[in-house]
């Protein structure tokens, strides 16, 4: 194996696999070094597992909806074990899958903790190996917090060991994993608190998405302790957990305890200092448009940037980086800007652009909004009715789109299309110029008066 490349990866997970991928399709020589399984979060305790969940609680929505649709069947059991196993293959294949990947693309894999000797030389394990090009992507880990108790608690990762499904389950959190976990969870057959430190969740989405959620998953039996927060946890001798709370609940018993607070980069033990690499005090690494941090040759991308910590945010910048540094593409950098993202919840929230608060903060007067809000044709037969609830977000005499936010049955597949269009700085008239597709729900987009 060699021991001087031009491109060496920290972690195989979205960034670097697609930064070394990319570069090495340029005939760059690369290396990605990793300690865990391959491909990072995303694959392994992110976005596949989670969605193979939601999944999983999706259906058991659909069975309760069944009988409107003249279906009846016995008393329906939930076998936490099969799903578990199937989504586990599933991820192994992922896993197995990446190393035939690097291997076809002619990247070597070097296992190990990684860490800086000096801007250009990596140590791992004992050996030593050398770059023109280091770019670092490895990523996050949930963060726990410090109180009496803690280690009580499970997080995300904990949730995908989890071998049965936990019958008392208290969710501690107000962002994306909160509420995806509280919904799939409570869908799956759990008995779930949620606490909120503050009044809401979801705080940076669109007023109308998390007002939306908020009533969905009340609906749904999910106990919403708003300005709630935990100060201690204690193991009782049955093995529950007692939280004790700040709030309007002094006490909450569980069995399971997930934090779900925030990620904290993984940038604390691989020699940055010794690279002369600039950490921000909450351990994101500053960079300019172009991926660059403050050392010339070292770069950074995916979530400890801090910026979108989001799997598709990460490869799109890993294969813009390589475009730019092994294929002259010399302006080639990712515009953070209009990315599109959806909360796995129950109904999924999807959103792109600006919230109406944020538009109306930077455009004033200018801002337009239509907003519509409806039964989707699939719950007319059914007894636990959703909605859906959509807004556009206008600025300006052409009415350009700057802001995109749905809520409802689908709306995960929905966005991606539209996220093109907003892209591309479409109005509301070439919104109501497209002809709609009926009967559907995306249409009301379209058609939005
Ligand atoms: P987030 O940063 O999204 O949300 C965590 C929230 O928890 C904070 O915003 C805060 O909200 C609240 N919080 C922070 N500290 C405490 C505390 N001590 N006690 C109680 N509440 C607290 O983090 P997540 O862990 O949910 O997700 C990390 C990132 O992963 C996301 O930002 C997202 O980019 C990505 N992700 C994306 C998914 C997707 O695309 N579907 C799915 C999952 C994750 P507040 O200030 O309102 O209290």
């Amino acid at each position: 194996m060699n021991t001087h490349y031009d491109l060496i990866a920290f972690g195989a997970g979205s960034g670097g696999l697609s930064a070394a991928q990319r570069a090495a399709s340029y005939g760059a020589r690369c290396a990605i070094i990793e300690k865990g399984r391959l491909g990072g979060t995303c694959v392994n305790v992110g976005c596949v597992p989670k969605k193979i969940m939601w999944y999983a609680a999706d259906v058991a929505h659909t069975l309760d909806d069944a009988p409107g649709y003249g279906y009846s069947f016995g008393d329906v059991s939930f076998d936490w074990a099969t799903i578990k196993a199937a989504r586990d293959r599933y991820v192994q294949g992922i896993n197995d899958w990446y190393i035939t990947y690097l291997d076809d693309n002619q990247v070597d894999l070097i296992r190990g903790s990684a860490r800086m000797l000096d801007a250009h030389t990596v140590e791992v394990d004992g050996k030593r190996y050398s770059a023109d090009h280091i770019v670092l992507a490895t990523g996050g880990e949930p963060t726990v917090p410090d109180m009496p108790g803690a280690e009580h608690g499970i997080t995300s990762d904990g949730f995908f060991e989890l071998e049965a499904l936990p019958e008392r389950v208290a969710v501690i959190g107000a962002g994306y994993i909160a509420v995806e976990l509280a919904g799939m969870l409570n869908a799956m057959g759990s008995d779930v608190s949620l606490l909120l430190r503050k009044q809401q969740f979801l705080r940076s989405f669109d007023a109308m998405l998390r007002d939306t959620l908020m009533e969905e998953m009340l609906n749904d039996g999910v106990s919403i302790l708003p300005r709630t927060q935990v100060r201690a946890v204690e193991r009782r001798d049955d093995g529950s957990l007692c939280l004790m709370c700040n709030g309007a609940v002094e006490e909450i018993h569980v069995d399971t305890l997930i934090w779900a607070i925030g990620r904290t980069p993984l940038t604390a033990d691989i020699g940055l200092d010794d690279a002369g690499v600039v950490v921000n005090a909450d351990g994101t690494v500053p960079t300019d448009a172009f991926q660059n941090t403050n050392v010339p040759g070292i770069y950074a991308i995916g979530d400890i940037t801090g910026r979108y910590p989001l799997t598709p945010v990460a490869i799109a910048a890993g294969r813009r980086l390589g475009d730019r540094l092994f294929n002259h593409q010399t302006d080639r950098h990712l515009t953070y800007e209009n990315i599109a993202s959806v909360v796995f919840s129950h109904p999924p929230i999807a959103s792109v652009g600006l919230t109406e608060d944020e538009a109306r903060a930077s455009h004033g007067e200018a801002v337009k909004v239509y907003q519509t809000r409806f039964t989707p044709m699939y719950y007319s037969p059914v007894s636990h009715k959703r909605v859906t609830a959509m807004k556009l977000v206008c600025v300006g005499g052409q009415e350009k789109i700057v802001g995109c936010h749905i809520i409802g049955l689908g709306a995960d597949e929905m966005m991606q299309g539209f996220a093109v269009a907003i892209r591309m700085g479409a109005s509301k008239r070439d919104f109501d110029d497209t002809v709609a597709i009926h009967p559907t729900s995306a249409e009301e987009l379209v058609t939005m008066r």
